[in-house]
């Protein structure tokens, strides 16, 4: 639980950013209460010291089988599909004119095109330590609603 979980969460709406099952951000102690999940895993510091992996561009709500369960996503890179579901997130935070917009924009670039970039530079300077095994995509739960 951080500070970003219920912003987090007013997009997703009790879902899992990667595979929509139901989450609660509510009760720590409950079944379905969601991790917050770094898109890009820690290694992508080796890439980048300057990428903000704590920071709110990198952070979705996830459900525990997503992030830590058997077929989990744990430290590999998720597919680009789902990177382009984040890109998607965090500019539908800036264009509505969210609370984070400005943390988005400070840490991401303050055009679409800058922030596709930074997104799609952080993801090619991943692969180059991941490789092909690090296109990670879980099977849907429930309905696709972002
Ligand atoms: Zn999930």
């Amino acid at each position: 639980m951080t500070p970003a979980s219920p912003a987090l969460n007013g997009y997703q709406k009790g879902k899992c950013f990667y595979c929509f099952r139901e989450i609660s951000i509510d009760k720590e102690n409950s079944a379905d209460f969601a991790d917050v999940d770094h898109f890009f895993p820690h290694i992508l510091r080796q890439c980048d010291s300057e990428k903000p992996i704590n920071g709110v561009a990198n952070l979705v709500l996830a459900c525990t089988d997503c992030n830590r369960g058997v077929g989990g996503k744990f430290s590999q890179l998720p597919s680009v599909d789902l990177l382009e579901r984040l890109s998607n997130r965090n500019e539908y935070l800036i264009t509505s004119h969210h609370p984070l917009r400005e943390t988005l924009i400070v840490q991401t670039g303050n055009t679409v095109a800058k922030r596709k970039n930074y997104l799609q530079d952080a993801y090619n300077c991943s692969t180059l330590y991941f490789g092909v095994k690090s296109k990670w995509q879980p099977k849907p739960q429930g309905k696709a609603t972002f």
